[in-house]
């Protein structure tokens, strides 16, 4: 009986492949819209909201993250 129960897991891995494919826009940490950023390595992508960085590869881009507290 493995119907039913939805481990939270797979539902945030299911949410991260969604952002890396650019189905969502959402992060899942916050739910505000994330930035798609070329890395050095591929394909980055960063919340200005709350920072989180998702990332390919082993290694976390340096990335400048624009600040909504400076903005507004
Ligand atoms: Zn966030």
């Amino acid at each position: 009986m493995t119907q039913g129960v939805t481990p939270l897991a797979r539902t945030l891995d299911q949410e991260l492949i969604a952002l890396v494919r650019g189905v969502s826009l959402a992060c899942p940490v916050c739910s505000e819209f994330v930035l798609h950023v070329r890395g050095a390595h591929g394909l980055a992508i960063a919340c200005p909201e709350c920072r989180s960085i998702l990332a390919e590869g082993h290694e976390v881009p340096e990335i400048a993250l624009p600040s909504i507290a400076d903005t507004g």
